[in-house]
């Protein structure tokens, strides 16, 4: 940040590697594969026998050491949230746009990190808490908050909180930006609010799909929340629909993403459709996210419009947002050839 251009600067996107723990039992290996320099934010292959058999004199380079913002191995996800997530959430309130992603393969720990356990709270039930404690501190500003919870599957956006909303369209708005019109937007006043609307819509997701696991794989999910906010003592913000008391408010939009995994596709006809899009929806996001860090950045043409995600993210990606990245490795040996994907992404974005 610093400059007052309106234009993204290199600052505004964080990029962290996190490696979930090994589970030796489902991983069935007690080997880890990465060696994690949590002091340098750096990550390399392990020195160890299996990667040298696997890799004798290929094409991955044993002594490649990836670098981030940030690299993460046996860290809660407090600490994640603490260090990542939280400084955007006070920017959010303040009328910034941003956005939080999880990118990785199936079981690398995307939704641990976005959504966690009741145990151990992900980015999601933190986030929300840091909102609504914000506002009661905030004493010259009233807020209005909204949650909306979709999904990106196939291409198609659907509303989980009205899952017959099945192809819901994209609109913009001078004012707002980039929106999914009819998206259900729910009023919320308390954490306990939101939290419960999540739920709801993932019951939805669960009775709709015949297999939950592989379609949340498969789908990205998004988590939106829109907050109003104008200094206090004037119309009621629900009130406020007359031009001038639409000019004082501030919105923004605060977005928290878990992607759909970024594995190859399976073989067969329909998952390789899936896998297609999937593909392009990722590649499209990271050439986008790609271009807002380039530095010097007459940044020529962004592909937005070739997916759904970067479409409907367009002013979240734009402009002074704010975006964090954290991309999830699982540590086996048996997932290096995966794990290098997502590394490759992370250093493509940073
Ligand atoms: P993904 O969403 O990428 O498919 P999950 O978040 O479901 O992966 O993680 C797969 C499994 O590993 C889950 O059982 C999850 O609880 C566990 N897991 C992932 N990351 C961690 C972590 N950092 N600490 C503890 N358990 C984790
Ligand atoms: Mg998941």
């Amino acid at each position: 940040g610093g400059s007052n251009s309106s234009s993204p600067t290199y600052d505004n996107v964080l990029v962290g590697v996190r490696c979930r723990p090994l589970f030796p039992e489902s991983d069935k290996t007690h080997e880890l594969a990465w060696q994690l320099n949590p002091l340098q934010q750096s990550i390399q292959l392990a020195n160890n026998n299996s990667n040298s058999r696997r890799y004798p004199t290929s094409h991955v380079n044993l002594q490649t050491e990836y670098h981030y913002d940030r690299v993460y191995y046996e860290s809660s996800n407090e600490q994640v949230y603490q260090d990542m997530v939280l400084p955007l959430i006070q920017q959010t309130m303040d009328g910034y746009n941003a956005t939080v992603f999880t990118y990785g393969q199936t079981a690398s720990g995307k939704t641990h990190t976005m959504m966690g356990t009741d145990l151990e709270p992900g980015i999601i039930p933190q986030a929300v808490n840091e909102v609504f404690n914000c506002i009661k501190q905030s004493k010259n500003n009233e807020f209005l908050l909204r949650v909306s919870y979709l999904e990106i599957y196939n291409e198609t956006i659907r509303d989980l909180l009205a899952p017959e909303n099945d192809n819901l369209k994209i609109y913009e708005d001078p004012h707002r930006g980039t929106y999914v019109g009819q998206a259900t937007e729910k009023v919320v006043t308390n954490p306990h609010e939101v939290m419960d609307t999540i739920l709801c819509g993932e019951t939805n997701r669960h009775i709709s799909t015949t297999d939950y696991n592989l379609h949340s794989s498969r789908s990205h999910t998004l988590f939106q929340m829109v907050i109003e906010s104008r200094q206090s003592g004037n119309t009621p913000l629900y009130k406020s629909h007359s031009p001038r008391a639409k000019a004082s408010v501030k919105i923004s939009q605060l977005n928290l993403i878990d992607l759909a995994g970024s594995e190859k596709a399976a073989s067969n006809q329909d998952r390789r459709k899936e896998g297609a899009y999937i593909n392009k929806s990722l590649l499209t996001l990271g050439t986008v996210i790609a271009k807002l860090t380039e530095p010097g950045k007459s940044a020529g043409h962004v592909p937005y419009r070739d997916s759904k995600l970067t479409r409907l993210l367009q002013s979240s990606l734009s402009g002074s947002a704010r975006v964090v990245v954290i991309c999830t490795i699982s540590p086996t040996i048996f997932t290096v050839d995966e794990s290098i994907n997502t590394l490759k992404f992370a250093s493509r974005v940073k």
